[in-house]
């Protein structure tokens, strides 16, 4: 039987809904959210994912602010900006976008936000207050999109054997504590690219999160019948069937949807969760930390 597909558009824009009307609370009280996103260079892809940004900003009611900077910029010229938002009382959320330039401490940069406005939710002390079972505060968007996707299934986790496969600090490694939190309870193993016998490991998974990178790496037969499958990649492949000549698939072969209870689709899945939650995180930055 097929899996039931999770629409993370769908559930998005119902995120999305819920949050307009804080913002009309928020407004009603002078204070109008605000995204300030900083983007480096011209890297193709992340101008798309900034963009995606600032749209659903304008469908939310959230004002946003883009900064665009050269890709020669230095380090220097990044953390002055940073410091400027940082102050600037009329922002409420600082997003630097990933990846920037080579020779560019990214982990610097993102310590030197305010952590209050660190929408991305990837600042030490964010994170160390997640390691620490405080997930009441600015969570990272991606695994904060998969929880609610997973909330909003009729999947149990509690009890259920979880593999995550990657261990990177803005998706595999927080997901895996916010798995393990209580009230959730799942049985969490992590993977990376050193871990043997992974399809073995996989087929005892009741609910796989691939998070990797790579092009329909996860394949149906390394699947437990009936499992929650949670697709995080975003690849582009070639496709010569595109007018584009390319097309964008995910970290699990499709094929897995015959074998799976539920799936999440590339596009449409974890990546519209990944923006809502961006919002969220705004709105919530704001209600709980504005000067103004
Ligand atoms: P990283 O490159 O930071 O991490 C990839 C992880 O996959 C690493 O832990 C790596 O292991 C592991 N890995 C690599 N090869 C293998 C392998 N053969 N077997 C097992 N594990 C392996 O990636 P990100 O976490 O940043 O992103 C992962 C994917 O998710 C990408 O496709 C990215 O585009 C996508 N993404 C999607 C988002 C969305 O909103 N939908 C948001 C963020 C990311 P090791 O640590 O040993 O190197």
């Amino acid at each position: 039987m097929a899996a039931t597909i999770l629409d993370g558009r769908e559930l998005g824009r119902t995120i999305e809904k819920d949050l307009m009307s804080r913002i009309d609370n928020l407004k009603g009280r002078g204070l109008h959210p605000h995204l300030a996103v900083v983007i480096v260079g011209d890297d193709p892809a992340s101008h798309v994912y900034v963009r995606n940004k600032e749209m659903a900003c304008e469908r939310c009611g959230i004002k946003s602010t883009r900064i665009d900077l050269d890709s020669s910029v230095t380090e220097i010229e990044i953390l002055k900006v940073v410091e400027m938002l940082n102050l600037d009382d009329s922002v409420n959320g600082i997003l630097v976008q990933s990846p920037l330039p080579k020779g560019i401490d990214e982990s610097l940069i993102i310590d030197a936000i305010n952590p209050q406005k660190d929408v991305d939710g990837f600042h030490n002390v964010n994170l160390g207050k997640l390691v620490q079972g405080n997930t009441s505060g600015l969570l990272p968007c991606t695994p904060a999109g998969i929880m609610k996707i997973l909330e909003f299934s009729d999947f149990e986790t509690s009890g259920k054997n979880a593999l995550v496969i990657g261990r990177s600090r803005i998706v595999g490694m927080p997901l895996s504590i916010l798995l393990a939190q209580r009230g959730i309870d799942a049985t969490v193993t992590i993977a990376h690219s050193r871990t043997k016998n992974l399809a073995e490991i996989c087929r005892q998974a009741d609910l796989v999160v691939a998070a990797i990178g790579r092009a329909e790496f996860v394949k149906p037969e390394w699947i437990k019948p009936g499992a929650m499958v949670i697709d995080v990649g975003i690849n582009r492949i070639p496709d010569s069937t595109r007018k584009s000549g390319s097309r964008l698939t995910g970290d699990v072969d499709p094929d897995v949807m015959d074998i799976a209870g539920w799936m999440t689709p590339v596009p449409g899945g974890v990546g519209p969760m990944t923006i809502a939650m961006l919002m969220s995180n705004t709105v919530m930055g704001t209600e709980l930390f504005s000067n103004i």
